[in-house]
C-alpha cells in the first residue's frame, strides 16, 4: 500500500495535468512484444461498478466473486474499505482472467484496465481539494505501446474507444462517497458503518437480500416502482446504494423515513 500511496502522491504533485483534448501516441494490439505482460503482478483497485460487471460476466454472486478474485487490504489509515483484484499464486502472479489471446473478460474488464495508460486523478485525494479532476499518462517500462505507437489519440477519443462512459458515471457517484467532506474533515467511520459501505458498494447480492429481508422496507419510504427495479436490476441497486450510503454514513436526507418508523 505504501508503494500505491507514493505513486498517488507523485501523480498529484508531479505529473502533467491533462484534459480530454490532450493527445498521446499509443498502440496496444495482439502481436505487440509486451502482449499480456501488464496483466500480472499488478495492483488493480476495483470500483463497485467493476465488481458488478465482472461478477455478472462470470455468472456468480458478488460474495463468490469477492471470495475468489479479490483481496481487501487492511490499513488503519483508510477511510473506507477498498478492494483489489487478486492475482494468481503462480510465478508471474498473473491475473485470473488473462488468456493466450488477451483478456478473457475484455468487454467487462475493470475501469483501471480500460483507462490504461491514461489515468484519472482527483486532487481531493491529496492536500489541495480546490482543483478539478485531471487526466495523466502512466508510462511503465514493461509497456511498449508508446514505442510501437503510431496511433494518435485524444484522451476523449480513448475514453470513448475503451467504453468508459458507464464506468465514469458510476465512478462519479462512488467518489461522492469516498471523497465526501465527512472524510476531509478528518472523521472516521466506525466498524458497523464500514460494513454498510462494503455491502452497498461491493456485495450487491447481500445488499439486495438486506433490503428484502430486514426491516428496511418498513422503515424507508421509497418512490413507487423503485423497489421492483432494485430487486432485479444491479445498476439501479448500485445507484440506490450510493444514495442510501449518504443517508446511513453521513446523515444526509437522501431517503425519506416512514412516519410509522419515526413514531415507533
Ligand atoms: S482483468 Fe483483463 S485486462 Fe485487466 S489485468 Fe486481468 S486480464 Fe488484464
Ligand atoms: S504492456 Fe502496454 S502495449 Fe503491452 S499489452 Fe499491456 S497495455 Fe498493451
Amino acid at each position: 500500500m505504501r508503494e500505491i500511496e507514493n505513486l498517488k502522491r507523485a501523480i498529484l504533485e508531479e505529473y502533467p495535468r491533462l484534459t480530454a483534448d490532450d493527445t498521446f501516441k499509443f498502440n496496444c494490439r495482439p502481436g505487440v512484444s509486451c502482449f499480456n505482460e501488464c496483466c500480472g503482478d499488478v495492483n488493480i483497485f476495483l470500483t463497485p461498478y467493476d465488481i458488478l460487471r465482472m461478477k455478472n460476466r462470470l455468472g456468480i454472486s458478488s460474495e463468490e466473486f469477492l471470495d475468489n478474485y479479490t483481496i481487501t487490504p487492511i490499513d488503519k489509515n483508510q477511510n473506507y474499505p477498498v478492494i483489489l483484484l487478486k492475482m494468481q499464486d503462480n510465478e508471474g502472479k498473473t491475473c485470473h482472467f488473462v488468456g493466450s489471446e488477451g483478456c478473457t473478460i475484455y468487454e467487462d474488464r475493470p475501469w483501471a484496465c480500460r483507462y490504461y495508460p491514461v489515468g484519472l486523478a482527483s486532487p481531493k485525494e491529496g492536500e489541495n481539494d480546490s482543483d478539478e479532476d485531471f487526466y495523466f499518462i502512466l508510462k511503465e517500462d514493461v509497456c511498449k505501446g508508446f514505442a510501437e505507437g503510431d496511433t494518435e489519440w485524444t484522451i476523449g477519443q480513448w475514453r470513448t474507444d475503451q467504453g468508459l462512459e458507464a464506468f465514469d458515471e458510476f465512478g462519479k457517484l462512488y467518489k461522492e462517497i469516498t471523497l465526501h467532506d465527512y472524510f476531509t474533515q478528518g472523521k472516521q467511520l466506525d466498524v458497523p458503518r464500514m460494513e454498510l459501505f462494503h455491502m452497498a458498494c461491493y456485495n450487491l447480492d447481500k445488499f439486495r437480500y438486506f433490503i428484502k429481508e430486514s426491516t428496511f422496507l418498513q422503515r424507508f419510504d421509497l418512490e413507487e416502482g423503485l423497489i421492483d427495479k432494485i430487486m432485479v436490476d444491479d445498476e439501479e441497486l448500485l445507484r440506490f446504494g450510493f444514495r442510501w450510503l449518504k443517508f446511513a454514513l453521513f446523515a444526509e436526507k437522501t431517503i425519506d423515513i416512514k412516519p410509522s418508523a419515526l413514531s415507533g
